[in-house]
Order: structure tokens, then C-alpha cells, then sequence
């Protein structure tokens, strides 16, 4: 499978941004919570796979979300320079995350991303489902998730999800799958310059 760059889009949280790692800082740094690792969110629920008390999560979760704690959020190793050449090439680069709003993510976004802030489209679309009408709009027809059941659900609307491996996704599906950054590079039809 070779995928065209002008088909392809992206989730933000969990295949751009280390979200998560940001998340476990936030638990150290906020609540003292210091026995958590990277490999224990095995779900994407995070109440059902983490031993914390819901207040804690739910609380981790709007400092997540509200870009109060974005100076502490990195980017996913490699992304920067694979979006970095996608843009350079392409149109805008597409993402489309099922954040409420888009105004943390996006400055976050054009501070941390080596692209120009025009080559970047970036959609937040309020739920899971609503991301593949989004995509249908903008012509993507591959997309990189992390969250296996957005995968299924943007499988049954005729899309081809690529899930980027985490911890929380370990779960049976017949999805390719990427480990990082260098093997979703691999999958990406480039053009040759040399040509
Ligand atoms: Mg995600």
C-alpha cells in the first residue's frame, strides 16, 4: 500500500501530540501521582483502565484540553519532520480531531510544527463520529487514528484507517498498523524529487 499525501489526514491527540505523556505529568506534577506508566492506559476509557478516581481524570483531562499545560505537551517523535515534508510537497496538511474546540490545539499546532500555519487544516469536530464527514468534505480517504473504535467507525463509512500503535489500542482489528512515525513515512507515496 502506497498512500497518496493529497488523500491523507490525521487525528491529533495520540499520533501528533504525546497527549498522553502529558497526562501522566500532569498526574505527577498536580496530584502527586507517581506510580502511573505510559504502558498502564490500556484504554482509551480511561476511568476503566486506570486506577484513579474519577475527579482526578476528569480534572487531568480539562487541564489537557483547555492548552492551560500545552508548554509541557511534545510532539509525537518524527511527526514534525514527516508533517514538515507532507506540507512542503502538498496542499494543507488535513487533521481532524475530536476535540470540542480547536483554538488550544491549533496554537499548539503552529508553535510546535515546522509548517506555515496556512499549510495546515485543522478540524475539530466535537465527536468521534462526526470525523467522517469531515473527511469526506476535504477528500481524505486514509487516516491515521490511534482510537480503534474511530477506526471501525471510519471503516464502515468506506475510509481506510492506518491505526498508530499506543498502549490503549491493543485490542484485535484488521487495521494496517503503524508503530511511528518512520513506518507511516514508509507508507506514504512521496514524490521523488530526483525524478
Ligand atoms: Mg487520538
Amino acid at each position: 500500500m502506497k498512500i497518496d499525501p493529497n488523500r491523507l489526514g490525521f487525528d491529533i491527540d495520540g499520533v501528533v501530540a504525546d497527549t498522553m505523556h502529558l497526562f501522566l505529568d500532569i498526574a505527577r506534577k498536580d496530584f502527586n501521582i507517581r506510580d502511573l506508566r505510559y504502558e498502564d492506559i490500556t484504554c482509551y476509557m480511561l476511568e476503566e483502565c486506570l486506577n484513579l478516581e474519577e475527579a482526578v481524570i476528569e480534572s487531568i483531562v480539562v487541564k489537557l484540553l483547555d492548552g492551560s499545560r500545552d508548554e509541557g505537551l511534545r510532539p509525537i517523535p518524527g511527526a514534525p519532520e514527516v508533517l514538515e515534508r507532507l506540507g512542503a510537497d502538498h496542499g494543507p496538511v488535513r487533521f481532524v480531531t475530536a476535540r470540542p474546540d480547536d483554538e488550544a490545539i491549533r496554537e499548539w499546532m503552529h508553535r510546535i510544527m515546522p509548517l506555515p500555519p496556512s499549510h495546515m487544516d485543522i478540524v475539530a469536530t466535537g465527536s468521534f463520529e462526526a470525523k467522517a464527514s469531515v473527511l469526506r468534505e476535504k477528500g481524505v480517504s486514509h487516516f491515521v487514528e490511534d482510537r480503534l473504535e474511530t477506526c471501525f467507525l471510519l471503516q464502515d463509512e468506506g475510509f481506510t484507517p492506518i491505526l498508530f500503535k499506543q498502549p490503549w489500542n491493543r485490542e484485535p482489528h484488521p487495521f494496517v498498523e503503524v508503530k511511528d512515525w518512520n513506518e507511516l513515512a514508509a507508507l506514504i507515496d512521496f514524490p521523488d524529487r530526483h525524478s
